[in-house]
């Protein structure tokens, strides 16, 4: 039976910023309807929308139901996500907090390798719990898509297994995942010295062992000083492409060597982070498709420089907003606060960040037919919160949930 819902005090379709594929995102963009209404069939695809006192004659007889003080708007989507793994790290934060250095804290025990020692030891049924506890946490705040990175395994073996996690979890929930191969995240204790060796062993047996048993959408990497480097990327990313996965990249995070440059160059669908990216990069990034990932809550919680938001939707980046979770730098699901910091922080406008939020993530996972706007004759993929104005959301500083509607 198809619905009709009257008098939402604010409707945003996004339809001006799909148009521009997110580039320059002004309030004009978000295509917003006072007094609207929307009408969807039974399965969730929207027949009609426009002011309540424009509803043609042919939908009076359906049920109907009045959202007076709601605004609507796209599903947000969290397009960059370290999910699936055990252990804590909140004495590290305890340590960072009293001054310890990253370095101080690696040597005893913290960091991401003791991430990848609880994960590689915990059982897969205990992975999968705390991964869907975490999935649903970002549902409960109206998230309709997640991208899901492996990287805490570093062994084929523990690699496969957090993917088939995400591949579980996927059975288990309503909101749509997205999988992401990362075994370029950090060298493996294996491999300590031998970083070359292991590029090998990713470029010609793990990547066509993960496209073989189609575990993933997308192969990641973080290019950085102490990691991987720009020509064992490339390698990577080439070999990641010929087994028909895109490519998305950890770029500039702490220094800029030519990340960014690598991610335009080799079509990769994000570049992420950025937070010390250079100005050519900015734009390289401008005048291509790569949606530029910004993770601004991580720098809040690490206490670290932002990424140059302004410079790159000034220069006319496609850019999308993250919450980054992952165990060391950014435990949070709440993408509202994400919003709120990179309005204060970033200096970006409600509008950019509504947008980056809904289809510039959409669009850095490649899922902006489906997501991140609201259109005629498509499935409403949307979310709403108690409140006349679509501000209220990046105002509520991380207090205003928005709730999912029509994912079901
Ligand atoms: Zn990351």
């Amino acid at each position: 039976m198809s619905r009709v819902y009257k008098h939402i005090s604010q409707l945003l379709t996004l339809e001006g910023a799909r148009k521009k594929k997110g580039r320059h995102p002004l309030e004009k963009d978000l295509g917003i309807w006072e007094d609207a209404c929307i009408v969807v069939d039974k399965a969730q695809k929207v027949l009609w929308l426009g002011a309540t006192s424009a509803l043609p004659e042919t939908y009076h007889r359906f049920p109907s139901q009045s959202c007076e003080g709601e605004t609507w708007f796209p599903a947000p989507v969290e397009c960059h996500t370290h999910l699936v793994f055990a252990g804590s790290r909140e004495k590290e934060y305890g340590m960072r907090c009293a001054g310890q250095s990253y370095l101080q804290i690696a040597e005893k025990g913290g960091g991401i390798l003791s991430t990848v020692k609880a994960t590689r030891k915990a059982l897969p049924e205990d992975l999968l719990r705390l991964a869907v506890n975490r999935i649903e946490s970002f549902a409960s705040n109206g998230v309709s898509a997640v991208e899901i990175k492996s990287g805490y395994g570093l062994t084929l073996e523990s690699e496969i297994r957090m993917l088939e996690v995400i591949r579980e979890a996927q059975r288990r929930t309503t909101v749509q995942l997205v999988p992401t191969f990362l075994p370029a995240h950090a060298v493996p204790p294996e491999f300590k010295g031998k970083d070359d060796d292991y590029v090998e062993e990713i470029c010609h047996v793990w990547i066509p062992e993960i496209a073989e048993r189609q575990l993933a959408t997308f192969f990641d990497a973080f290019v950085e000083k102490g990691y991987f480097n720009i020509k064992q990327t490339e390698k990577m990313v080439l070999a990641a492409k010929d087994a028909g996965l895109r490519v998305k990249l950890h770029v500039d995070q702490f220094n800029a060597f030519g990340g960014a440059e690598l991610a335009v160059r080799m079509e990769a669908v994000s570049a992420d982070h950025l937070d010390a990216t250079s100005d050519a990069a900015v734009q390289a990034l401008a005048k291509s498709d790569t949606v530029a990932v910004l993770a601004p809550a991580a720098s809040l919680f690490t206490g670290t420089s932002y990424p140059p938001a302004r410079k790159l939707i000034d220069a006319g980046a496609r850019v999308a907003l993250t919450t980054d979770f992952n165990p060391g730098t950014s435990p949070t699901t709440n993408l509202g606060l994400v919003a709120t910091i990179a309005a204060s922080q970033m200096k970006m406008t409600l509008p950019e960040a509504l947008v980056a939020l809904t289809y510039g993530a959409a669009a850095a996972v490649g899922l902006e037919d489906e997501f991140g706007s609201i259109t005629i004759g498509k499935r409403l993929r949307c979310a709403r919160i108690q409140a006349p104005h679509y501000e209220a959301w990046a105002y509520g500083f991380g207090s205003v949930s928005p709730e999912p509607l029509g994912n079901h």
